[in-house]
């Protein structure tokens, strides 16, 4: 907004009102009373100043109006007197002020030059006034300077223009913000032209013009030719078209765009576009990013399953997809629900009331391990986990969830069990055979204290039967009969515990008492083939966790082999050294030593296969129980030949946990 010389307004306004001013001034110097005529032309003129509709005003050196036309003063709403002698300031905005101050000061160091410039001026009621003033100085007939002004009002193009420069900011602003820009494109002439946004996108310079071989270069070669033949045949044919591209930017990343474009014809026929290209670089990024995500929980959930599956409100397969080349899912499930097919339905009624509760309270289920078959009629187990699903507002749609086909790891546990319960029962008729052997070393047990009892009861009657009764000796004699009878029933109950088929009884043991119980029933046994026995047992044992007759079985059998590998020494004593210690490691080692005939290297591992024996009657099957009762009680059992003669078998058992913590 400055002040310039003025161009083509100036010499209509505000010469004119110099001309009049002029004319007035000559005129009325020479009027006569008088005359009629003059005085006419006077009127004349102040007709024209009053009611031209140009606002004009006259204004001394110090801003003060000295004369407004009628139609000036009535544009602002006041009336020519109310201005006339006020400071024409008082019209504009005080933030304008400055600027008319320097205005007037303009015109008034060049004389009858005309300058313009455009301001906003303040009407009576405080409405605000566009014009555009155009003004000059002129000299009166007393030599003083009065500046004449001539303002046009320029309002409607103003707000026009402020309208207009708003509507484009918020177009700018919106093409920003929505990254797209719009474009025109005159295809006969290859005349292009971009919005900022466009630019922007392109990352092209505002100032340089829009060029297809700089576009062409924009885009990424393998896109270039589509991107070539659909704008051709678009402007061949005159038709809309709508393509999607992606632009190699300068610093090498890729931009997706997406153009747009409507074809029009111009006033010749001429067919040109308008349309939008936007930047879908984030939107694919997302797509991408969705699909990513989508394929990787689809390859967790088929890594973790054979088949996946839906059901409907009503709990009906609504949808069977399988991914697995191996697995067969079930044939014809769709339309039935998952207890129509199981054949185990009835006979497990508890589970499928408790798996169709969770259904219809639309929580989650996990692990339901049912029998189905497979498509071939199979019988099949499927383990299968589920989660319920719900539309927008909450109402329930079904499940969604995922089918394993776990027959062959059912099929694995069952023979587990099947293996577990035939190795116990082997145990149990070794230990019973094992029995049998220890005949001799069970009846001396209980015979020994019976010959006692029988003893005792005799001197018990001849302290009676003194004159007058011993009866403090026939009282020592009755407890010793008392402590034979236990011992004897002791041993009764133990190997009555040995031959029973009981279960397996897992509890906390002190490993060394195992071993001295299991000692007194092979002590004949050893007695008899002339071995010492040598036992180092701790008394200070953490527990061990597991059953006291497999693991006395274990020793027995440990010790009769023993004896028996000693049975031709003749040279050195027969000696079996049995050990018990804590390991730091959180077990407790038992070893059973002998002086006996050894054991190679090689032969170690062979010892412990089934039916694999020295002996003219051995079975073959002792150790092999022995490692797999040990291994049952988290334990190894181990074999190794001596430094100097013999073997050594060691048994590791861990301590039990509540101990060990
Ligand atoms: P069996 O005693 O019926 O032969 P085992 O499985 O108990 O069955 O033993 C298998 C084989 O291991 C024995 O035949 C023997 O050759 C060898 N063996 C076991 N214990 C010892 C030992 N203490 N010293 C030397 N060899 C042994």
């Amino acid at each position: 907004m400055k002040p310039g010389r003025a161009a083509t307004f100036g010499k209509s306004a505000v010469q004119f009102l110099a001309d009049c001013v002029r004319q007035t001034v000559n005129t009325k110097q020479r009027v006569e009373p008088g005359d009629a005529s003059l005085l006419e032309s006077v009127k004349q003129w102040q007709q024209v100043f009053e009611h031209n509709p140009v606002m004009y005003f006259m204004v001394d050196p110090v801003g003060t109006v000295i004369n407004v036309n009628t139609f000036g003063a009535a544009q602002l709403g006041y009336t020519a007197t109310e201005l006339i002698g006020r400071s024409v300031l008082d019209v504009f905005f005080e933030e304008d002020r400055d600027f008319v101050r320097a205005c007037v000061t303009l015109c008034l160091e060049t004389v009858d030059q005309s300058h313009t410039w455009e301001i906003r001026k303040v009407r009576k009621d405080g409405s605000v006034l566009w014009v555009r003033e155009n003004a000059k100085t002129m000299l009166r007939a007393d030599g003083g300077p009065i500046v004449l002004v001539a303002c046009e009002n320029i309002t409607e193009r103003k707000e026009a223009e402020n309208a207009l420069r708003q509507s484009e900011a918020y177009l700018a602003q919106a093409q920003e913000l929505s990254h797209t820009g719009s474009f025109g494109w005159r295809s006969a002439t290859g005349e292009i032209t971009w919005s900022k946004e466009t630019y922007r996108i392109f990352q092209c310079d505002e100032g340089t013009k829009p060029r297809i071989p700089f576009m062409l270069q924009r885009i990424h070669p393998d896109d270039r030719l589509a991107v070539q033949q659909t704008t051709a045949r678009a402007a061949r044919e005159g038709k809309d078209y709508d393509h999607e591209y992606r632009l190699v930017m300068p610093d090498g990343s890729i931009k997706y765009v997406r153009a747009v474009a409507r074809a029009t014809r111009d006033f010749s026929g001429r067919v040109e576009f308008v349309g939008s290209v936007t930047d879908v670089t984030a939107t694919k990024e997302a797509e991408r990013r969705l699909r990513e995500s989508e394929q990787r929980f689809r390859d967790y959930a088929e890594t973790a399953s054979d088949w996946f599956w839906e059901t409907g409100p009503d709990h009906r397969v609504t949808h069977i997809s399988e991914h697995s080349d191996t697995i067969t899912a079930p044939a014809g499930l769709l339309g039935l629900t998952r207890w129509d097919i199981a054949p185990d339905a009835n006979l497990e009624p508890e589970k499928w009331r408790q798996h169709r509760e969770a259904l219809d309270a639309h929580v989650p289920f996990r692990d339901l391990v049912y029998r189905s078959k497979d498509r071939n009629g199979q019988a099949i187990y499927v383990r299968t986990s589920g989660k319920p699903f719900f539309d927008a507002e909450g109402a329930f749609l079904g499940y969604r969830g995922v089918c394993t086909d776990v027959t062959a790891a059912i099929r694995a546990d069952q023979a587990e069990e099947a293996l577990r319960k035939a190795q116990a029962e082997l145990a149990h008729v070794t230990r019973v055979t094992t029995l049998g052997e220890l005949t001799a070393s069970i009846a001396h047990e209980i015979n020994q204290p019976l010959a006692a009892v029988i003893a005792n009861a005799d001197a018990c009657l001849s302290w009676l039967q003194r004159n007058p009764p011993d009866l403090n000796a026939a009282r020592r004699s009755v407890d010793w009969i008392i402590e034979d009878g236990k011992r004897a029933s002791d041993v009764i109950r133990h190997v009555r515990a040995l031959a029973k088929r009981t279960d397996i009884e897992m509890v906390p043991l002190d490993a060394s008492a195992v071993v001295r119980e299991a000692v007194a029933l092979v002590q004949r046994e050893m007695a008899s083939h002339a071995v010492s026995v040598r036992m180092e047992l701790s008394s200070a044992l953490p527990e061990i966790f597991g059953d006291r007759i497999q693991l006395q079985q274990v020793l027995i059998n440990l010790i009769m082999n023993g004896i028996e590998a000693m049975e031709g020494v003749d040279d050195r004593p027969r000696e079996l050294a049995i050990r018990s210690v804590a390991d730091g490691d959180g077990v407790v080692l038992v070893s059973v030593a002998d002086s006996g005939v050894g054991i190679c290297e090689q032969a170690i591992d062979r010892l412990f296969t089934p039916f694999f024996t020295t002996k003219s009657s051995g079975m073959g099957m002792g150790l092999s129980i022995c490692r797999s009762i040990v291994e049952a009680h988290g334990g190894r059992l181990s074999a190794a030949p001596n430094r100097g003669h013999g073997a050594t078998f060691q048994i590791t058992l861990p301590v039990h946990r509540e101990e060990a913590s």
